[in-house]
């Protein structure tokens, strides 16, 4: 089904989700489709995508992130029992343009690792430092305020 809305028009993800550009399904459905990515960063490198078009994860609904969720574990397995390198995996968001993100439809990448496969984060300078307590606590403060009240007992 051509998507003729135009925040989607231009959308890769939502090209693959309807049928309208190819990609390699590894599953498919009613919420979520999972296929690899065209351009792997290690063999078996995959992506969990939501049908609905959303930018970023808080714009998703419950039943849609669960279903990721899910569905990312059980393909984490997949990996895992897998002939594949995989010594572990990658699970990974990027949440927004400042986080790397590439295609504006929210997606969670599973990458195989294993040792020396020379991947990995890059760190700012002065990364490692434990903080004090009292920093913690001011950066906690900082969230707080935007966490729903039954969720922040502490
Ligand atoms: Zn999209």
């Amino acid at each position: 089904m051509p998507t003729s809305d135009p925040q989607t028009a231009d959308c890769v993800f939502c090209r693959i989700v309807s049928g309208s550009a190819p990609a390699t399904f590894l599953h498919q459905d009613d919420l979520v489709v999972a296929f690899m990515d065209i351009r792997p960063v290690q063999r078996g490198h995959l992506l969990v995508v939501p049908r609905r078009h959303a930018k970023l994860i808080p714009e998703l609904d419950e039943a849609t992130l669960a279903r990721m969720w899910s569905m990312a574990t059980d393909l984490n397995r997949a990996l895992r029992a897998s002939a594949l390198p995989c010594e572990a995996v990658s699970v990974y968001v990027a949440d927004g343009d400042a986080a790397g993100q590439e295609v504006a439809h929210v997606h969670i990448h599973l990458i195989p690792r294993h040792a020396q496969d020379g991947f990995g984060f890059r760190f700012p300078p002065g990364y490692g430092a434990q903080r004090g307590r009292e920093e913690l606590e001011a950066m906690a403060n900082e969230i707080r305020p935007g966490i729903p009240p039954e969720l922040s007992g502490s």
